[in-house]
């Protein structure tokens, strides 16, 4: 099997829940490998530099995308967020399965440049349910949520460029799924 098949990366809509399936298995699986990313946005309350993310100004991460450091970067939301180069290699140079969990930009971009990696789309149970998901808590204004969910109807759509789904119905259930898929597309 192709080194680069090793590199699993996660993605789906904004708001399908991909931050928690992460959490989930850093808790329950801390075997496997993840990259932290580097991104130009402020820690939430609780996040550590270095754990989450690597959290940068816009000068370094200008300096890291001159310097080619980043495998792959994407702006999303006003800020931008970057997969450390080097890191990955490394632990794929040395056989271990890596996975990134990055938005559908940074998705395509591995795509390009990393043929053999698996890609896999986190899917919600339902339209219905990321509709649910992406007007939150109601309080944000018409056009907003309308921008939103525009967004997500685009974001839908990817699910045809990659290599299968995960629907998330259950985080616990997710993980297993993901774990199994890395387990194969390593051995
Ligand atoms: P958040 O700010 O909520 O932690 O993440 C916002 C979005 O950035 C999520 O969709 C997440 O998947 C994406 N993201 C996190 N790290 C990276 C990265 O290194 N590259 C790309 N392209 N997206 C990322």
């Amino acid at each position: 099997m192709p080194q680069n098949r090793r590199l699993t990366v996660l993605s789906g809509p904004s708001g399908v829940g991909k931050s928690t399936v992460v959490a989930e298995l850093r808790r329950s699986h801390p075997e496997v490998w993840l990259s932290v990313s580097v991104t130009t946005r402020k820690p939430r309350p609780g996040e550590t530099h270095g754990v989450e993310y690597f959290f940068a100004d816009d000068a370094e991460f200008d300096r890291m995308v001159a310097a080619g450091e980043l495998l792959e970067w994407a702006e999303f939301a006003g800020n931008r967020y970057g997969t450390p180069r080097a890191a990955v290699m490394e632990k794929l140079a040395s056989g271990v399965p890596a996975l990134l969990e990055i938005d559908l930009q940074g998705a395509r971009q591995v795509r390009c440049s990393m043929a053999e990696a698996l890609l896999v789309f986190l899917a919600p149970p339902s339209w219905e349910e990321l509709e649910r998901r992406l007007r939150g808590r109601g309080t944000e204004p018409p056009d907003v949520i309308a921008r939103r969910l525009d967004v997500g109807r685009i974001e839908m759509a990817a699910e045809k460029e990659f290599d299968l789904t995960l629907v998330n119905t259950s985080v616990k259930d997710v993980c297993h799924r993901l774990i199994a898929l890395m387990r194969r597309s390593s051995s």
